[in-house]
């Protein structure tokens, strides 16, 4: 691991990552390198972590020479993420957070209640590459990546709200917000794996979802890391012809990759692959297509997950009737697939999958 170049700036670290995309053993490195004790590392981190508190709370705490450090030069701050706005949706139990990074941009990120438990979404690019047409981060492009400090710092701020608000303590992490995950893998693997250590906020792996709408090097990167986390794919159309239409991505890795992907996955992990479809009243709601899917995912661990259509002010595509949805699901059903309805989460607040994007972007 590098932390430091020769000018004193993080490779690995940096002004807008600081110290919260580091790890223990990072944090040790760093303490030893400016002359301070190894065990400081594990202090900083739990420091870092620790909910509700953030740093500036707690760092009273941390031993003089730490705090000295955290002062000079060398010293890092967490990574900034200063919030914007938070939004409450009508039924009380989504929270959209507007948080602006070091360097002006901004993400969202969200807390979702569900009966005895209490989840955070989180994005890691600021806009997204990839294109899908209904989604509003798509319709952004791509303005930047987020640093592994960055992803890390909306997780530790929806924790401690999720801590103020209802005194309950965040279990899970799904990575559905902004930007496709796995096309900057590197940080959110990193993130990952800093936000999973059980002395920080100790997440289980199996209560982290990674969300891809089909990068084919990065699920099989997943499926090699060594902590196990769950994958969820967004399939959205069972013929190439169709999905490129919707998820213009689909032309460099096309359904067939995908599926060969997720299976290497589910062999080396041993777990199913959620497979995502965002149902659009017209487009691919019928029977038919249903049929076509069925006999795509025949013998396939898989799970389908459905999602009518939540609204976006760039696609004039809207969601099927309740109808519509429970047809589709019942051709599923009979044909032997696992399927489940995704609850509809913070849609009056624009916090629903598909419908996050920042309102300001500051240079490219
Ligand atoms: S759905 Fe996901 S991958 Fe597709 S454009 Fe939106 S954020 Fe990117």
């Amino acid at each position: 691991m590098s932390v430091v170049n020769a000018e004193g700036k993080g490779n690995a670290v940096s002004g807008l990552s600081g110290l919260s995309g580091l790890s223990v053993a990072e944090l040790e490195e760093l303490m030893v390198r400016d002359g301070l004790a190894r065990t400081h590392g594990l202090r900083l981190f739990k420091a870092v972590h620790q909910v509700p508190h953030d740093l500036g709370e707690s760092r009273g705490m941390l031993p003089p020479p730490v705090q000295r450090w955290l002062d000079g030069p060398g010293g890092l701050g967490v990574a900034v993420v200063e919030e914007v706005r938070e939004t409450e949706s009508g039924d009380g139990w989504t929270r959209k957070y507007l948080l602006r990074m070091g360097d002006g941009q901004e993400v969202e990120s969200v807390l979702m209640g569900f009966p005895g438990r209490f989840t955070a979404c989180l994005s890691t690019q600021v806009g997204c590459a990839m294109g899908c047409v209904f989604c509003a981060t798509g319709q952004m492009g791509l303005v930047r990546n987020l640093e592994a400090g960055e992803i890390v710092a909306q997780a530790l701020h929806v924790a401690r709200r999720c801590r103020e608000l209802h005194g309950e303590r965040l279990r899970n992490l799904v990575v559905m917000g902004m930007g496709e995950p796995l096309h900057n893998a590197e940080a959110t693997l990193k993130a990952l794996e800093v936000l999973t250590d059980t002395r920080g906020l100790g997440i289980g792996p199996a209560h982290v979802t990674l969300s891809t709408v089909g990068h084919v090097p990065g699920i099989r990167r997943v499926a090699r890391h060594p902590l196990r986390f769950r994958l969820a794919v967004s399939l959205h159309a069972a013929t190439d012809e169709e999905r490129s239409e919707l998820v213009p991505v689909n032309r460099r890795w096309p359904l067939r990759e995908v599926l060969e992907a997720c299976e290497e996955y589910s062999e080396l992990k041993g777990e199913r692959v959620f497979m995502a479809w965002t149902l659009i009243a017209g487009k691919n709601d019928s029977e038919e297509q249903a049929r076509q899917l069925a006999a795509l995912l025949a013998g396939r661990a898989v799970q389908v997950n459905l999602i009518p259509l939540n609204p976006t002010e760039g696609f004039a595509g809207g969601a099927p009737t309740d109808e519509r949805v429970e047809a589709f699901q019942r051709v599923l059903l009979e044909a032997g697939l696992p399927v489940t309805r995704r609850q509809r989460r913070g849609i009056d607040v624009g916090a629903g999958c598909g419908q996050l994007r920042s309102e300001r972007r500051v240079g490219r």
